[in-house]
């Protein structure tokens, strides 16, 4: 139904809304989630107490067809930011991701880590009582160490039964192993995620626009590509050497991760690396049926963007946008290769949206995937997610 589209009048009567009380609840939004009158005096209380953040509610359904903000709310709040403009920290309903609530902030406002997820964990069934949970936690501002104390297998449920279906449909040994690493690697950078920012400003409505149709074409492309993998996987046999098979293990142990990753709403840094996977699984799949001697080797990639095809050479790179960046030593594709050895930065680094800004991946803490350049720097990608994994159940004793 047309009835799905955020109108312009939606809008201006959402900010006229916010500019009084900062709090705007769409009827029917209020109808399907059980919010009363009462609990909507209970969110204009806690958004007006608020001590740290300049709080805005905004929860309404943002359809995924929605042509503007395609079924999210970091659109809807960049949209509404741009017109607002200052500090401003926004909570709003997010139909895609897990866990629903979204607190996205611009400017100068606490941090938000983990801010949703323990009000979501704490209230699972109650809309309004996660919002004004919300509004604690920034005062407070604990819910990353609360978070942290939650039992791993509540933080990421999925876990398991996802380890089960991959193993089936691959019916390798060690696969299941595999995936648990890998998903306790990406836990281990998304605790430690930080934004540090870095190069330049676009309106963040247009930023967030063009980077949602973007984000959506390379998580079309990593599924297509995972999905051919497991085919290629399913109907071919590796040849007979202990090379041959070794490589196969690779394929399939690359093939588990890639899809793993992909069984939920990743964030687009981990599409990258669940394409990266893919591709590399695919490499090895071929080194084990074309019976290639010697032990298969992850091919090397462009450091700049692991995305990036063809032959690279060592450039010597200086970061050229701080003083305090060293020089190091990486692989690049002959684009990116001939644009450092003129003195510039090449055009096509892979970067990814922090509030209103993008921000080069490498810049960006990753875990495995900045500190290895998605492999380029240590080949071995699967066993650096694997350690970080091992690294964080050791930490969590
Ligand atoms: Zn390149």
């Amino acid at each position: 139904m047309s009835a799905e589209q955020i109108s312009d009048d939606t809008i201006s009567e959402i900010e006229q809304q916010l500019a009084s009380d900062g709090v705007w609840i769409d009827p029917s939004f209020a109808r399907t989630h059980d919010i009363s009158a009462a609990d909507e005096a209970a969110i204009e209380e806690a958004v007006a107490s608020a001590q740290s953040a300049d709080l805005k509610v905004v929860l309404v359904e943002v359809d995924s067809d929605d042509e503007r903000f395609q079924g999210s709310f970091a659109n809807l709040s960049a949209w509404l930011h741009d017109d607002a403009g200052g500090d401003a920290t926004y909570v709003g309903w997010n139909r895609w991701s897990e866990p629903h609530l979204s607190v996205q902030s611009f400017g100068d406002q606490p941090d938000t880590m983990s801010v949703a997820n323990v009000a979501n964990h704490e209230h699972p069934d109650d809309v309004a009582d996660q919002v004004v949970r919300v509004q604690e936690l920034l005062d407070d501002g604990n819910a990353e160490a609360i978070w942290w104390e939650v039992p791993s297998d509540e933080r990421y449920s999925w876990t398991a039964d996802e380890g089960i279906q991959a193993s089936e449909v691959v019916g390798g040994i060690g696969v299941v192993a595999a995936l648990a690493a890998v998903v306790a690697g990406l836990v281990v950078w998304r605790r430690r995620r930080r934004l540090r920012p870095s190069g330049f400003t676009l309106p963040s409505t247009v930023l967030h626009t063009i980077r949602a149709a973007e984000d959506k074409r390379l998580r079309q492309q990593a599924d297509t590509e995972v999905l051919a993998l497991g085919e290629a996987i399913g109907s071919g046999e590796p040849g007979g050497s202990a090379a041959a098979l070794e490589a196969w293990q690779q394929a399939l142990d690359h093939y588990a991760a890639a899809r793993s990753i992909l069984s939920q709403e990743a964030a687009p840094a981990d599409v990258v690396g669940a394409l990266v996977l893919a591709r590399r699984g695919d490499d090895a799949r071929a080194a084990a049926q074309e019976g290639t001697p010697g032990a298969w080797r992850a091919p090397v990639h462009c450091w700049f963007n692991p995305l990036h095809d063809g032959p690279t050479r060592e450039v010597t790179w200086r970061g050229g946008e701080r003083d305090d960046d060293r020089a190091v030593d990486v692989p690049a594709c002959a684009a990116c290769a001939d644009a450092v050895r003129a003195g510039r930065e090449p055009d096509d680094v892979l970067d990814f949206i922090e509030g209103d800004r993008t921000v080069h991946y490498f810049r960006l803490d990753l875990g495995p995937w900045s500190r290895t350049g998605y492999g380029s720097l240590e080949r071995d990608l699967l066993g650096a997610l694997r350690a970080a994994g091992a690294g964080r159940r050791g930490s969590a004793g």
